[in-house]
């Protein structure tokens, strides 16, 4: 019965003269998800609205799941649509689709109509007080209630008809690419995922960076930030994966630096070059999975020496979560399963037993002089070999 849907978005309405563009970005994600569904579809957006309308075959229950990954839904519609729109018609079909769609027809209701078209000769209240007598003639245990019924039944008139009760809960959050860019450290772990998912959430296109150490991180690994990329990807659209080789600069620190420092200070070059990543991909800002507290490289002292070498603002949209929360998100996002796979990470292989938890920012500084001979070279080279994976949304 149901072949079309209105689509309901909420926060972009508020964006006064930025409206046409937060639309023109909605419809373009959700273009971009029914494509990477085996469904035919119209999407069309009129007088504030969003149709989707199958132009083939199509899965209801995949259409729907595609729909709730799109960011700025927040509500999806199933719509029964009826050719015909004279008054009795309408009554007809707003019965019979009660009779379809509920097996009880006990509840409160009320009927709210819509006139898109303005020129449908009879005023919606009336049109609404009509529909309701016949559905009570029909379902005499149904009664009406205007303020808190427990069904709205809606009847929008436009060339057709379209009638729907059911509003299905969308993601929320604002259509990617209407908040700018950032530059993701995306690594294998369960964190830097459920940041990606965070950001993109509030309308940020997401590019990604991956620090990898061949040989000793093994490809599999690598493939799992792939992975972990293209399970973001279906919410956040189409993300430039850069993977860079990290091995010659882990090498340097682990030689000439104190052990208790090399994590800080490998996040230090991390930072470095994911920034000059995100210049050159137009990102204005760095996002990070960090959350304080959560390892000795997260501590508040940590984070504010990893910070001091970014210009960019660092986003760290996990900051104040507990590792438990973060899994639900992944659990609930499904990176998850990916996430806990048992490959070695470039950080895991060099990391010291006894980290510093408080470092000192000129300590540091004066740590990192040692590597002066090399660095330069090495930075450039891990800039100019990395390799760039377009990790594509759909899949397809
Ligand atoms: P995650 O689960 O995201 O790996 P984590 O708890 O393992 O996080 P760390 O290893 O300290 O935390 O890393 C903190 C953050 O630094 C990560 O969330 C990620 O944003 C970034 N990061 C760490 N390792 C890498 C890497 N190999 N490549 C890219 N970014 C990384
Ligand atoms: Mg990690």
């Amino acid at each position: 019965m149901f072949h079309t849907f209105i689509v309901k978005y909420g926060e972009i309405g508020i964006k006064g003269k930025n409206r046409y563009l937060f639309e023109e970005a909605l419809v373009k994600r959700i273009r971009q998800a029914l494509h990477g569904t085996d469904g035919d579809f119209d999407v069309t957006w009129e007088q504030g609205r969003i149709y989707v309308e199958r132009s083939g075959s199509f899965d209801y229950d995949e259409t729907i799941q595609a729909l709730q990954k799109v960011f700025g839904i927040v509500g999806i519609s199933p719509v029964k649509v009826v050719e015909e729109n004279s008054l009795p018609q309408i009554s007809e079909e707003v019965v019979r689709f009660l009779q379809d769609t509920y097996k009880v027809h006990d509840q409160s209701f009320k009927i709210v109509t819509r006139r898109a078209k303005k020129s449908y000769p009879i005023p919606s209240m009336e049109v609404s007080s009509e529909i309701g007598g016949k559905v009570l003639e029909a379902f005499p245990d149904m009664h009406v209630d205007v303020h808190t019924p427990q069904l709205e039944i809606h009847v929008e008139i436009r060339d057709q008809v379209y009638i729907y009760s059911e509003t299905i809960p969308g993601p929320g959050g604002m259509p990617v690419g209407t908040n700018g860019s950032a530059m993701l450290l995306l690594s294998g772990g369960i964190d830097s995922p459920v940041a990606g998912y965070m950001i993109a959430k509030r309308g940020v296109k997401i590019d990604a960076v991956y620090f990898h150490a061949p040989p000793y991180t093994s490809e599999r690994a690598k493939q799992k930030v792939v992975d972990l990329a293209a399970q973001v990807a279906v919410y956040a659209g189409d993300i430039r994966l850069h993977v860079v080789n990290f091995t010659d600069i882990q090498l340097a620190i682990y030689e000439k630096c104190p052990h208790d420092e090399l994590t800080i200070i490998m996040r230090r070059y991390m930072m470095r070059i994911a920034e000059h990543f995100a210049v050159e991909d137009g990102d204005k800002a760095l996002v990070t999975g960090e959350s304080i507290g959560q390892v000795a490289s997260q501590t508040i002292q940590s984070l504010a020496v990893t910070n001091a070498v970014c210009t960019l603002p660092v986003f760290r949209p996990l900051i104040a979560f507990d590792k438990q929360d973060i899994i639900d998100i992944s659990l609930k996002i499904g990176t998850y399963e990916t996430s806990i796979l048992p490959f070695e990470d470039c950080c895991t292989i060099f990391v010291a037993k006894h980290p510093v938890t408080k470092p000192v920012l000129h300590v540091i500084e004066r740590s990192e002089e040692k590597l002066n001979d090399v660095i330069g070279d090495f930075v450039k080279k891990a800039v100019e070999t990395a390799e760039l994976i377009e990790v594509k949304a759909s899949g397809r």
